[in-house]
């Protein structure tokens, strides 16, 4: 693979979304609503939701937030007892109604729909083969790839077609594929994302956490096992080992920042308490002479509360949060990203003036939002010393399996030392929780993918040994 490749490979558009999908209610759609309600944080860009009556496909799909898409009006539109549904989380340059999901195709074995959270990472060279042989493709979605290897399959079902499918692809997927009259989950050998089945008034429910299942009311089940392909129809339940599973590289930033604290993930683990844990490790790792704990909110919640919890130093609300902001992350621009801090936080002069305050917050990226908070809570907040804590090690490398990190160039850490960032955030003191802090938080280290931290990649992909050199600088 050449290095114009490589590139292109590495700025394609990349899947962060959340999935949810019912089998056997006569609500599907309206409950899949509910369920992507609940999976909001995984995708703010667009959403959509495909159903079936046993006789047809539905869909509607649009950009924007899942609340203000499903109208009432648009909601009746789709009828039936099986449902899929997908948030899509934004990316700079691909913020277009063709790649919000599920995708829907129709070829010789009937219609289907496909709902798809991850990233492949051959999907690239797939696509050329596959353009090559005269496929023409919609969207620059991964999930298409997916569709088109499918459709150009052998086997006279759809699972045969599937599980040769999965013998070519390559990444993190969790994977949600409706019919006429079936439900299938499948998830990758590696299960890098997270998902979950469980059960609600008789009918199966499968999503990337378990926060929408308390929001109906649903039993949690069991995950679906990496390397598994579980279909549900009138049948009932049929599990398929339909890709050989060689390891698990759960991703450990679910624990971190994306999943939602109340969310049950990676076989029934709690996010908060994880978080809380990671929060404890780092007051013990990085102590300090202080006379409040305060939060970035939300995302440095619970492990702020692990720092208070250990350190014994007072846990206060230092900065409240606007929620009617999306994250600022995901703003597309560095101009409206850096203005975003503003809108989004501000600080409590009564919590943090004159006082020693550590701040905790789950990760910095750019150091753009750390430099705005320090400065926030010195010169509004009027705090006499900042001591930034960072609940996981130095983000070094980019992901490739579906979480948005930039570019390695714009990673601050892949390039400066603690204590070169420490002064270009403007902060006293800065400390990072140690890799093996991480793995002592969690049990099964083994389990989970460390490569944000490491730039150890546990799933190859095309131009990894250019990365690994240095030669090419994402
Ligand atoms: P930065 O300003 O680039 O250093 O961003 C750091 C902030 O972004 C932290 O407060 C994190 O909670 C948040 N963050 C980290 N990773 C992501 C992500 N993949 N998507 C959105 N926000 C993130």
């Amino acid at each position: 693979m050449g290095k114009q490749q490589v590139n292109r490979y590495l700025h394609r558009i990349r899947e962060y979304c959340g999935i949810f999908g019912i089998y056997g209610h006569p609500e599907a759609a309206n409950i899949t609503y509910l369920g992507l309600h609940a999976l909001q944080h995984r995708g703010q860009e667009g959403a959509g939701i495909c159903s079936s009556d046993g006789k047809q496909i539905y869909i509607e799909k649009s950009m924007g937030l899942v609340a203000d898409i499903f109208t009432d009006k648009r909601l009746k539109r789709l009828p039936g007892y099986i449902a899929i549904g997908h948030n899509r989380y934004s990316t700079a340059g691909s913020s277009s109604l063709k790649n919000v999901q599920p995708l829907v195709a129709n070829f010789s074995l009937g219609n289907i729909a496909v709902a798809h959270n991850g990233n492949l990472v051959n999907a690239d060279e797939l696509r050329q083969r596959l353009e090559e042989e005269g496929a023409i493709f919609q969207s620059n979605a991964d999930t298409e790839v997916i569709i088109h290897l499918t459709a150009h399959a052998r086997g006279s079902s759809l699972k045969e077609r599937l599980i040769q499918t999965l013998q070519e692809i390559s990444g993190a997927y969790s994977l949600l594929i409706l019919r006429e009259k079936e439900l299938i989950a499948i998830r990758d050998p590696f299960g890098v994302r997270p998902l979950s089945l469980g059960r609600f008034d008789g009918a199966y429910i499968v999503s990337s956490e378990t926060c929408a299942f308390d929001l109906i009311g649903a039993e949690y089940i069991r995950d679906i096992e990496p390397g598994e392909m579980l279909v549900i129809n009138d049948n009932g339940l049929e599990s398929i080992r339909a890709v050989h599973s060689p390891h698990r590289a759960h991703c450990i930033f679910e624990f971190i920042y994306f999943a939602r604290p109340d969310s049950y993930i990676f076989g029934g683990k709690n996010v908060n308490n994880i978080r809380k844990s990671l929060g404890r490790i780092l007051a013990e790792e990085a102590p300090v002479d202080a006379d409040v704990v305060i939060p970035v909110p939300d995302s440095g919640m619970p492990a702020a509360i692990g720092y208070s919890e250990h350190s014994g130093i007072p846990f206060d609300l230092g900065l409240i949060r606007n929620h009617y902001v999306g994250r600022t992350f995901i703003e597309p621009k560095q101009t409206i990203r850096h203005f975003g801090v503003k809108l989004k936080l501000n600080p409590v002069r009564e919590i943090l003036n004159n006082r020693r305050v550590v701040v905790v917050d789950d990760s910095i990226v750019r150091g753009t939002t750390s430099k705005k908070i320090v400065k926030m809570i010195k010169e509004l907040g009027g705090a006499r010393e900042v001591h930034m804590r960072i609940s996981s090690p130095k983000t070094i490398g980019p992901c490739f399996y579906g979480i948005d990190t930039p570019t390695r160039r714009e990673l601050i850490a892949s390039s400066h030392m603690v204590d070169e960032i420490k002064r270009y955030i403007t902060a006293d003191s800065l400390a990072y929780l140690s890799i093996e802090g991480l793995q002592r938080a969690v049990p099964n280290p083994d389990d989970y993918c460390y490569a944000c931290f490491t730039n150890n990649y546990p799933i190859s992909f095309p131009g990894e040994h250019l990365l690994q050199m240095d030669l090419f600088i994402v």
